[in-house]
């Protein structure tokens, strides 16, 4: 059964681009009726933070990306992958090395000085017939793994096709630093290995671990699983994705008022198509998912897109739902969202008109609270005859039937009485009522804020 994982290091936030990642893994099991693992490879101490693995379990709820197995957190398998190491020292596959730093440095500099790549050179890889010196005193050494010094390591990318590694390319790794702690590339290898990944789905930052990786599978007798290398995913201008320029961490995507389902969808198309599909559903996404249709070049982020999916889900939306990431957004401001007209009411009133989670707090806003006009909209919309037809209107809804076809009769009347046109009252009292002059249908925006509310926010121009 297909088994495939998310391995994120706990560095900083959870970014886009691992989101997608993420997302591909899922689909691919799900569409596979197979179980998605969550491991943190949190070893590098140094840049690893509870913050870090915090952010990236809240990013994966938001998405919705839900795991079945784990988390798992390569901190606690160390016992794990020591015992894997003196397996694998016993076995032969692996030897001590005692090379110490000078001589390292002497040795990439000797190197460098003939142009070649830094390699290590095999002074003590175990050979038949070859006698090692008797380890230097006090050294504690580190642990290489052998690799195989001939033929080729390649693989089927699910993605970019075959790829070929020569041998002679490959030195022999470290997988246990001198103070015994595994390295990342072998703590991969094991846990691919202990959690039965069959797919490997990752960043194609990782193509070059991979020969080393399957060499380690290969001499540990352990299945090689099939790996996808997913491309970059360049910003809207081409370049590489920078939190400086572009919004990365997934929390910048709630922040900026996108509705996960929205983001799921546009990641799902970047670099994955399914014809000229762009609007579909999770559910329909895990359906039609495979990995024959990525493309092996870099995917780049188009945010008009995404803010036009994100306007469609914003639309689709139940008012319920959209009332609660509303109020999510009003607080901060110090805003009651039970201090007004029902807030589901009110999100029904503008789903339609709005780009964003943050833009639909704002609609809702001068519903909620009265805010004032400024003094140039006074003066523009607010003049004398405007407060005249204000008055004669505040008369009628006075006494109106509080029902949108009663109240829009009512402006007609006053147009009628006065001679004006529709606009020449629906706009003043748009301005009078919320400070602002667009407005949703005025009935309508009449009729949720209610008769006291009206009355009230009216008598202070009269
Ligand atoms: N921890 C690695 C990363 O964050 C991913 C490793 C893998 O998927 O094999 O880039």
């Amino acid at each position: 059964t297909v088994r495939t994982r998310f391995a994120p290091s706990p560095t900083g936030y959870l970014h886009i681009g691992g989101a997608r990642t993420a997302l591909f893994a899922w689909a691919y099991a799900r569409r596979h009726g197979g179980k998605f693992i969550l491991r943190i490879e949190d070893t590098d101490l140094e840049r690893s933070t509870p913050e870090a693995v915090q952010a990236i379990l809240d990013g994966m709820r938001w998405l919705g990306l839900e795991h079945d197995e784990g988390p798992y957190y390569q901190m606690q398998r160390m016992d794990r992958y020591k015992a894997v190491i003196a397996q694998m020292l016993a076995a032969g596959s692996a030897y001590h090395c005692y090379m110490s730093k000078d001589e390292l440095e002497a040795l990439r500099a000797e190197q460098e000085a003939r142009k070649e790549k830094p390699r290590y050179d095999g002074r003590w890889r175990p050979e038949p017939g070859k006698t090692l010196p008797p380890p230097p005193p006090g050294v504690e050494p580190v642990v290489r793994f052998r690799n195989p010094q001939e033929g080729v390591v390649a693989w089927d990318d699910l993605v970019k096709g075959r790829i070929e590694f020569a041998n002679t390319e490959l030195d022999d790794f470290i997988i246990a630093r001198a103070d015994g702690t595994p390295t990342y590339n072998f703590c991969v290898v094991v846990d691919d290995w202990d959690m039965g990944i069959t797919q490997v789905i990752r960043g194609d930052d990782h193509v070059n671990n991979t020969p080393r990786q399957i060499n380690v599978l290969q001499a540990l007798g352990a299945a090689v699983p099939q790996y996808a290398h997913l491309s970059m995913i360049l910003g809207d201008d081409g370049q590489k994705l920078s939190k400086r320029r572009n919004a990365v961490a997934v929390t910048d995507f709630d922040d900026a008022g996108y509705l996960p389902d929205a983001i799921i969808n546009y990641l799902a198309r970047l670099g994955w198509s399914h014809g000229d599909d762009e609007f579909f559903s999770r559910e329909q996404f895990v359906q039609w998912f495979d990995l024959d249709h990525i493309t092996p070049s870099a995917a780049q982020f188009n945010t008009e897109k995404l803010n036009w999916l994100n306007q469609q889900y914003i639309k689709q939306a139940a008012d319920s739902h959209l009332a609660a990431e509303a109020a999510r957004r009003l607080a901060p401001r110090g805003i009651d969202p039970e201090a007004g007209p029902p807030l589901e009411r009110l999100v029904a009133l503008y789903k339609d008109r709005v780009g964003n989670l943050n833009e639909l707090a704002d609609a809702v806003e001068p519903l909620l609270v009265e805010v004032h006009p400024s003094a140039e909209m006074i003066e523009t919309h607010l003049t004398a005859a405007a407060r005249a037809a204000l008055a004669d209107l505040g008369g009628r809804l006075a006494t109106a039937e509080w029902q949108k076809a009663v109240l829009s009769q009512a402006i007609k009347e006053t147009c009628a009485v006065l001679g004006l046109k529709m606009p020449q009252v629906a706009i003043p009292l748009r301005v009078a009522l919320l400070g602002q002059p667009q407005s949703p249908a005025i009935d309508a925006v009449l009729e949720v804020l209610g008769r006291e509310t009206v009355l009230a926010r009216l008598k202070r121009w009269l």
